[in-house]
């Protein structure tokens, strides 16, 4: 299983920021998870540079500018030399506060551009019973995926994050049953995106109100391949109970 912590800005300070890495640490050695951790922007080289490990790292976002003079951007080239390996694009919070579907997709190219994996959040605000939401998933996936070369798309990872879900408990969450549908659902609009049988291999997470409490239900037989994790990422004794939880 595939775990990405998203800290957000929760964490603001360095020895916090050093004490979940050695968490993560641990807990990759004594599990069979792949942990991916998306530090803040300014902790992400301090922490990526000097680990050893295969604790991998994420950015949490990524500047559709090409760098130069764009004061306060973070390219996707500076987040690969400081050590990461993935980025999260298209997060509802970076959503909400203006990336549209445009800028989206330039941050999906420059992420590629720069051999880092992009984590692709999409996801609906609400349900409604005539399966609106359904249309929503899979419009944000065409558009993204829809300027990139087939190559490029084979590299996507979506992650389903309905915003009805976000920063609330694991009981509000969606459940397994409902998630399994929505997977399917995604690797069928995968599927007409992708070259041959090459969506058989992408990647779909789920994020939103995972903790320990729910953790192993939403992995059985719901067809997802991890989880990209909040608030329940930022503290210690959450993680280490959701990730013992898968082994
Ligand atoms: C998120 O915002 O990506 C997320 C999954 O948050 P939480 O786990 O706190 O719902």
């Amino acid at each position: 299983m595939l775990i990405v912590a998203n800290w957000k800005a929760y964490v603001e300070d360095v020895s916090k920021a050093k004490k979940l890495l050695a968490l993560s640490k641990r807990l990759v050695r004594s599990s069979s998870c792949t942990i991916v951790l998306a530090p803040p922007a300014p902790f992400l080289g301090a922490l990526a540079l000097t680990n050893k490990s295969s604790v991998a790292f994420a950015a949490q976002d990524v500047s559709a500018t090409l760098g130069g003079a764009t004061t306060g951007e973070a390219t996707a080239p500076m987040y690969a030399a400081a050590g990461a390996t993935y980025a999260i694009i298209g997060h509802s919070e970076r959503r909400a506060a203006g990336d549209t579907d445009a800028l989206i997709t330039q941050k999906l190219l420059r992420t590629l551009a720069h051999g880092l994996t992009p984590i692709l959040c999409i996801g609906e605000h609400e349900r409604d019973t005539e399966g609106k939401y359904l249309n929503t998933v899979r419009e944000e996936i065409t558009i993204a995926l829809s300027v990139l070369s087939p190559k490029e798309r084979m590299k996507v990872i979506v992650a389903y994050e309905p915003l009805w879900a976000i920063g609330k408990t694991a009981s509000e969450a969606i459940d397994q049953r409902d998630l399994g549908e929505m997977v399917l659902y995604i690797r069928k609009v995968l599927a007409e995106l992708l070259p041959g049988k090459s969506s058989s291999h992408s990647l779909v997470l789920y994020g939103g109100s995972v903790e320990p409490g729910n953790i192993r239900a939403l992995a059985g037989g719901s067809g997802v391949d991890g989880f990209l994790i909040g608030h329940a990422s930022v503290d210690t004794h959450l993680f280490s109970s959701l990730v013992g939880e898968l082994t």
